[in-house]
């Protein structure tokens, strides 16, 4: 099998979440929302995922709701936005597609919008509060850069909105994109003093199609879909329960003894980058970015380095790609953060998952060293 370096884009499935899905999906098939003897066990241990999911993340069980992954956790903010009084969103100019593709439907119903600039990959508070006005009702800023892993000051850039909302009637609603941050680096999201996050668990070797929303005051939220009334009204549809006991069964293993995890993979990370400087290519990831994500500026397109490193049995992504379905997403957000423009097409992602090794990561090592310059 390849080698595989592409966790930020999807992670293996763990044996404990498979084995979690599949008691699941045997033990409790009924509809949560039946009021029968089976329905009923059902509902008990979705609520029972809830609470362990709440508790990994230190907030009540009532601020989270299950969905389909962060796309539809993101699309239910912004849908929300769209059903209330429009006003002033200001979104970072770094963030993935799943933000970024609101800013036209915003506009189209009457919203403002700025995009905040992010030298390196970072907003500074500074950028925040200039474009703060007593308009403003949404804040976008992702914790963790799904393209270099820039780590955002969320706690900073929420308390510049804190400040600032002193003087206002109404509260500005501060939305972080937490998908690359989720067990991969210290994030207390109570601490952080924000209105909302969202995260899939496939990043964290957990199913696919299955994700939470974390409304620090869901009473507040107006759903997409309220239809069927399942999470307390705030998604509607037939809740995955076997994928939502997976991923609860990742998040634990991901979530606990993570100091350790972080250690290891911060070696690993190192490796990377020795090999990667060696070579003299440059380092697009900040040095205090997650430890999980490696971008460089390889010698040759993007496309056809992700492309050597695959015909040696090597899974990357291409940086400045991203996926084949937002193609040129990668660079712009390059772009963005100040990289030069050869630098944006020409680079590669390496991200890591607690699964990566030692030894994979010496293969790996040993595959950028043989292809050098591509020349
Ligand atoms: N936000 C970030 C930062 C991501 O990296 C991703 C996926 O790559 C998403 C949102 C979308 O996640 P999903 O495809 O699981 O909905």
């Amino acid at each position: 099998m390849d080698l595989y370096f592409d966790n930020a884009a999807t992670t293996r499935l763990s044996e404990e979440a498979l084995e979690a899905y599949i008691r699941t999906e045997r033990e409790f098939f009924a509809n949560p929302s039946s009021i029968h003897r089976e329905g009923l066990k059902a509902h008990k241990e979705l609520e029972r995922n809830r609470e362990r999911m709440a508790s990994l993340l230190s907030v009540p069980p009532s601020s989270l709701i299950f969905t389909s992954g962060a796309t539809e956790s993101i699309a239910a903010v912004f849908s929300s936005l769209l059903l209330s009084e429009p006003g002033k969103a200001i979104i970072s100019s770094v963030e993935h597609d799943a933000v970024s593709s609101w800013i036209r439907p915003l506009e189209a119903y009457g919203w403002k919008t700025a995009r905040i600039k992010a030298k390196g990959g970072i907003v500074r508070k500074e950028d925040l509060a200039s474009e703060l006005t007593p308009d403003t009702r949404l804040v976008a800023v992702m914790a963790v850069n799904n393209v270099t892993g820039a780590v955002e000051d969320i706690k900073g850039l929420a308390e510049t909105v804190r400040e600032y909302e002193r003087n206002l009637k109404h509260r500005i609603f501060f939305f972080a994109d937490s998908v690359q941050a989720l067990g991969k680096i210290p994030y207390d999201l109570t601490g952080l003093g924000i209105d909302g996050a969202s995260f899939s668990a496939h990043k964290i070797n957990g199913p696919r199609g299955i994700g939470l929303l974390y409304l620090r005051r869901p009473e507040a939220f107006r759903a997409l879909s309220p239809a069927g009334g399942q999470e307390k009204g705030k998604r509607g549809g037939t809740e995955n329960l076997p994928a939502i006991a997976g991923f609860a069964a990742a998040a634990e293993k991901w979530l606990t003894g993570t100091e350790e995890s972080w250690k290891r993979i911060r070696a690993l990370n190192q490796m990377v980058r020795d090999t990667i400087r060696e070579l003299g290519f440059s380092i697009l990831s900040p040095d205090d970015g997650s430890p999980y994500i490696i971008s460089f500026a390889s010698p040759l397109p993007s496309e056809v380095y992700t492309r050597m490193l695959s015909d040696r049995g090597i899974c990357v992504s291409s940086g400045s790609a991203c996926s084949n379905n937002t193609k040129g997403e990668g660079e712009r957000i390059l772009l963005s953060m100040g990289f030069r423009s050869s630098e944006a097409k020409q680079a590669v992602r390496i991200s890591l998952s607690n699964e990566s090794d030692e030894e994979s990561v010496a293969e790996l090592a040993k595959a950028i060293k043989e292809i050098g310059n591509g020349r």
